[in-house]
């Protein structure tokens, strides 16, 4: 099981990172969990015989945080993109779940199938396997990259649709207690490109009085699914994809159909991925749509700026919140798509779009870090609104 450390970098999407000392393909849900508890022991993250339920805070006060010891790092690595990874040497073990599995459980609910997925499934494989079946509810998130197990570190979300909507439950290998838990979605947190398992990397809270950096305090070992049964999609809810497949927005139609479009709306933004396509050289979008209180909205945002509403897991709209867009604000402080930082620069602003940081081809780490702080930095200087970036970052802080 143990694979060839070839640099990171041919391992995410984004084309960064150095070579890990360790890098293991598991092949079964047993060796990822003892991979991933023999570092955590090593590291005096997890003790021999450690089995303290969650709630438990007994012991780990004294414990120091990952992201403050210097012990060597772990990451769990499914497809790479949603990483910004440093070129240094990668001081660790990398492992990636290359089980590829998928079950249908039974269910008493008519119309509706109950579908689970191991974590290393692609997830796209698995759009499109519901989508061939005539299952729905998955079709507006085609073509994004990555695997089953990360999509609801971020709760994946794209043309109106996210992971949440359809997600049951989540087996998770919790690393703060060494136990495999059953996790409903009520428990996750889900939220705008967030979880508690995100959160869990650099939030003490969800983290059981530490942080975990570069992988979160949960290793997800396979996702629950819920998905309809009569092949129309859910509900468009996105005005261009609705245009685009010629229904008004709330309407439903053919699950194929909606993923044909997303696919090609998506294409025509290099927001698929393609070897031979350097705006996909990418980790998608690199900044987060910013939340604001209402109040501060009115103080930073022009009249003109887009507004929405945000919501709650449940989509219910949250009062006193709104959210704008990234990409606008981007424009608007003077960055055009292409932009770099010089002439011949290798990180440049996707071609297509201003929210992605793409790699022309010899990028360095340091490049990305570069352009994503001026942009940041920018914006900021503009606005007053401070960006987040989306992908994790191993190894290197923006
Ligand atoms: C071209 C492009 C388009 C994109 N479009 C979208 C989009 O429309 N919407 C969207 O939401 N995202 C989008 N993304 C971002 C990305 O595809 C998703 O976030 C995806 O879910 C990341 O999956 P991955 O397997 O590549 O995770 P990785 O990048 O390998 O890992 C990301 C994080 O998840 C953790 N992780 C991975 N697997 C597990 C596991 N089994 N258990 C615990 N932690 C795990 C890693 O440790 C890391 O912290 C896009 C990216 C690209 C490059």
């Amino acid at each position: 099981m143990e694979g060839q450390p070839v640099p990171l970098r041919q391992r995410t999407t984004l084309r960064t990172g150095g070579v890990p000392t360790l890098y293991v393909e598991a092949s079964t849900e047993s060796q990822l969990i003892e991979v991933v508890a023999d570092h955590d022991r090593a590291a005096g993250l997890l003790r021999s015989g450690d089995t303290q339920p969650a709630d438990s805070t007994s012991d780990w006060q004294a414990v120091p945080s990952a992201s403050e010891s210097s012990e060597p790092g772990l990451l769990v690595l499914g497809g790479g993109s949603n990483l910004v990874v440093s070129d240094a040497p990668f001081d660790g073990t990398v492992i990636t779940d290359s089980r590829s599995d998928l079950l249908v459980r039974p269910h008493d609910r008519e119309g509706s199938v109950l579908i689970e997925a191991t974590a290393g499934v692609t997830w796209d494989d698995l759009v499109s396997h519901t989508v061939t079946q005539g299952w729905s509810g998955l079709e507006a998130l085609s073509g994004i990259p990555g695997t089953v197990g990360a999509a609801p570190i971020q709760n994946i979300g794209a043309y109106g649709r996210e992971v949440g909507d359809n997600l049951v439950s989540i087996r998770a290998y919790d690393r703060l207690t060494g136990e495999v838990v059953s996790l409903p979605r009520r428990d996750l947190a889900l939220g705008y490109r967030d979880s508690v398992l995100k959160r869990s990397l650099h939030d003490e809270r969800p983290g059981g009085g530490r942080t975990w950096k570069n992988t979160g305090r949960w290793v997800v070992l396979s996702v629950l699914l819920e998905l309809d049964e009569d092949g129309l999609s859910a509900p468009v809810r996105y005005g261009e994809l609705a245009r685009t497949i010629g229904v008004e927005v709330g309407e439903r139609a053919p699950g194929s159909e909606v993923r044909s479009a997303v696919l090609e709306l998506r294409r025509s933004k290099g927001m698929v991925l393609d070897p031979s396509d350097h705006d996909t050289w990418s980790a998608g979008s690199f900044f987060t749509n910013p939340i604001l209180s209402q109040r501060y909205a009115d103080e930073v945002l022009p009249f003109k700026a887009p507004r929405f509403p945000v919501e709650d897991a449940g989509r219910d709209p949250l009062e006193g919140k709104v959210k704008t867009s990234a990409a606008w604000l981007i424009s608007q402080t003077g960055f055009e798509k292409g932009f770099g930082l010089t002439p011949g620069a290798q990180a440049r602003l996707s071609s297509k779009h201003v929210l992605a940081i793409t790699n022309r081809g010899a990028a360095t780490s340091d490049d990305v870090v570069a352009l994503a702080r001026a942009v940041r930095d920018g914006v900021e200087e503009h606005f007053g609104i401070r960006l987040e970036p989306e992908p994790v970052q191993v190894g290197l802080t923006i």
